[in-house]
């Protein structure tokens, strides 16, 4: 029998398996989003976001305001309320299709980690953020825009070398000769590269995964245990070129570029709307109608409405994101490297460890995916040819 026909079964029960994995997990961000929709929604029509900011009034001293306690309670119960989900999909689920190398002991203390970690971030920040409403109150959502995208956007290129050594090892990449390969790549390109890491990754899944941080003159390269495990040098070369890209087009730049009208249009939208809605309800709910955004207590409104605008320009985002940041980055990745077989099989070997879906319906594709499906960039790295 030839080795294709023989192993076409096989291979039918990995697509198969792929696109029941990833269809969950698209349900899952979807159910996601409407469960935190309507959890805003409750608090909100309930009355129990104006009790617990009488409640923060109360308990705070009066120069500190309700804002911190009230995001601190807030927060704690937007955690809860989304804990069944998030097991079921970042436990259950994982572990279900053999992804996952956590017990659900690493997965709770992990979690934990999380939360303390957003709200020490979180909470100075809602502070900063209820300050520039109450000292702007008519031109807040377009100050905030424009400091809050690039703090973001810098935040999470940063947050690889800030925040993941809280929740995994990171060392030198043991392969030397390998770190070697891919710092003279980036040097080629005008990229100085101080450091290539490897990353414990295994130690909560099978996943695989690469990354290129930091900002300015020295960058960092993290590849995933994982990853490194399973590819060539060929392949992880070609993946680290691909990030390469990203950073040779300065694609941070242009996705800040991109990210500040997409929030000025929703922040924009809160503004306008927060106040004829609160004029209407607002006393019903609880609210300081007269204080309008600044009251802490219409935070679940806010972002009711802000994240209704934000689902309707999320399509034209990542349509943008798919074919002026990421394909590119394909193609730099295929020019510089001009190994065409190992791009195909690192991918097709990202989409088997990561059970990426082939092929999502084009809704989903649409909504979620902020790079080309799988299938797309096989089939482009196998026509494209280098220049
Ligand atoms: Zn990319």
């Amino acid at each position: 029998m030839p080795e294709s026909a023989r192993r076409k079964p096989q291979k039918d029960d990995d697509v198969q398996r792929a696109m029941r994995y990833s269809r969950t997990k698209e349900w899952l961000v979807l159910i996601g989003m409407t469960w935190s929709a309507l959890t805003s929604f409750v608090a909100l029509t309930t009355g129990a976001s104006g009790r617990l900011r009488r409640w923060a009034e109360h308990f705070a001293p009066a120069r500190l305001g309700p804002v911190m306690p009230y995001t601190l309670v807030a927060g704690i119960l937007g955690f809860v309320t989304s804990l069944p989900l998030s097991y079921y999909g970042g436990f259950v689920v994982e572990h279900r299709y053999g992804l996952s190398n956590q017990t659900r002991r690493a997965w709770i203390l992990d979690g934990f980690k999380g939360l303390g970690i957003s709200l020490a971030l979180g909470l100075p920040l809602a502070h900063g953020v209820y300050w520039v409403i109450r000292r702007y109150p008519q031109r807040w959502w377009a100050i905030l825009s424009g400091a809050l995208v690039p703090f973001t956007i810098i935040l999470s290129n940063l947050a690889p070398v800030l925040l993941m050594p809280l929740f995994n090892k990171f060392e030198p990449l043991r392969d030397r000769a390998l770190a070697k390969r891919i710092t003279d790549l980036a040097a080629d390109e005008g990229v100085r590269v101080s450091e290539v890491m490897q990353m414990d990754m295994s130690k909560q899944t099978k996943k695989a995964n690469a990354m290129f941080t930091g900002i300015g003159n020295t960058k960092r390269i993290i590849l995933a245990d994982t990853l490194l495990d399973e590819f060539s040098d060929d392949e992880v070369e070609v993946v680290l070129a691909h990030e390469l890209g990203h950073q040779v087009h300065r694609d941070i730049w242009k996705l800040i570029g991109l990210q500040v009208p997409v929030t000025l249009f929703t922040f924009f939208a809160a503004h306008r709307l927060t106040r004829p809605i609160m004029e209407r309800y607002g006393k019903r709910w609880g609210l300081q109608v007269e204080r309008g955004a600044a009251d802490v207590a219409a935070l679940p409104l806010l972002s009711l409405v802000g994240g209704t605008a934000g689902t309707v320009l999320g399509p034209a985002f990542n349509a943008i994101v798919r074919r002026w940041i990421e394909h590119p980055a394909d193609v730099y990745a295929l020019d510089v490297t001009r190994k065409r077989e190992a791009f195909v099989s690192a991918m097709e070997k990202l989409g088997k460890m990561n059970l990426s879906n082939p092929r999502p319906s084009t809704l989903v594709k649409w909504l979620l995916y902020d790079h080309p499906t799988l299938q797309e960039r096989i089939d482009f790295g196998r026509k494209y040819t280098p220049r």
